[in-house]
């Protein structure tokens, strides 16, 4: 095997990092910011059950709202699936799947390199790792500066003994309470994306005040606010008051539970918004001076969400969310911001 080269912070400026390799990001087009294609949710202590031939879609509604728990739903290995899933969008006038299946939850970076011939889709790889729980026991002893160095080779190098470089550092993972683990990591994060010039992307904890305890953190280790997106606001805030004052911060929220309809989430309890519901407060914020700190996605990482199982699949936010912003009156500027030049700005190497 031949040794991969080290690409420099100089050749990589200007430029987003595919799978494939450096692209101009004018050729990103369309772009889904928070998706998994080849993904292992299962909790690590179940992952011995078999998961062959996926999630029966007659338990469509049960598996939708809680009452069952099958590993066959939260574990996606199939390249070929994920390959057609992908090519729906291309179909529907999509460009880019940024896929955040990193430490913690089972990573494939040769299958997305697969995908992404098959599809015909781009996608751009996350790195680092997933909430506490689901991370290795090995990484308990490890020093901010070890996740720091890995991070930045998985941009620079390679990530998880391939040749296959990372486009965004993230979805780093906290849950809540926030461990020191989880905070050691998200440090190295911010360690990566100063020394890279990498977008960093952050699952926060399912607690509605951690987006801001974040900010606060991120501004203490000089995060660049404005290239950092906390995921996951659907099911993290409700009111105005904390969603403008994150918004004043600088940072970039992400609605990326598109295509979840559902009042009856498992992880939370908590209300669920609705696309319709989505696309309502996303406007307040525009209204407001913040149309460039927007991007939405579908996290999907159950398979019952895929089309080939019943569910809305990736092109919904094409099909389906972005003629409803239409008729609520978002202009194709506004769209096109959301879409293409807000990710386009993210995905580029500063
Ligand atoms: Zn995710």
């Amino acid at each position: 095997m031949e040794m991969n080269m080290r690409l420099s912070r100089n050749e990589m400026r200007g430029k987003a990092q595919t799978v494939l390799g450096l692209v101009d990001p004018a050729t990103l087009g369309q772009t889904l910011m928070h998706e998994h294609l080849i993904w292992d949710v299962t909790r690590p202590s179940r992952r011995d059950a078999s998961t062959k031939g996926g999630p029966d879609p007659h338990d469509y509604w049960k598996l939708m709202t809680g009452g069952i728990a099958d590993p066959r739903n939260t574990t996606q290995r199939d390249r070929g699936l994920a390959a057609r899933e992908a090519a729906r969008i291309v179909e529907a006038g999509g460009g880019t799947i940024v896929e955040l299946t990193i430490g913690g939850l089972v990573p494939d970076p040769e299958g997305l390199v697969e995908v992404s011939r098959e599809s015909g889709a781009q996608i751009v790889m996350g790195c680092g790792h997933y909430v506490n729980d689901y991370q290795d026991l090995d990484n308990s002893q490890r020093t901010i500066d070890s996740f720091a160095q890995e991070m930045i080779d998985q941009v620079q190098l390679g990530a998880w003994g391939t040749q296959i470089r990372a486009g965004i550092v993230g979805e780093i993972g906290c849950q809540w309470p926030w461990t020191d683990l989880e905070k050691r990591v998200l440090a190295a994060a911010v360690v990566a994306q100063r020394e890279t010039g990498a977008a960093l992307t952050i699952h926060p904890a399912r607690h509605q005040d951690h987006p801001w305890i974040l900010v606060e953190f991120l501004k203490e280790q000089g995060a660049d606010l404005p290239r950092t997106i906390i995921d996951h606001i659907d099911r993290t805030i409700f009111d105005d008051d904390r969603l403008f004052c994150l918004a004043d911060s600088g940072v970039v929220l992400e609605w990326d539970l598109f295509g979840q309809e559902n009042t009856y989430y498992a992880h939370a309890d908590i209300d669920m918004p609705n696309d319709g519901m989505r696309i309502q407060t996303i406007r307040r914020l525009i209204d407001r001076g913040h149309l460039r700190q927007i991007v939405i996605s579908h996290d999907i990482c159950h398979v019952i969400r895929l089309a080939e199982f019943g569910g809305h699949g990736y092109a919904h936010i094409q099909q389906k969310v972005l003629p409803l912003m239409r008729k609520r009156g978002y202009s194709d500027d506004e769209i096109n911001a959301i879409m293409i030049d807000n990710p386009r700005r993210l995905l580029t190497f500063v």
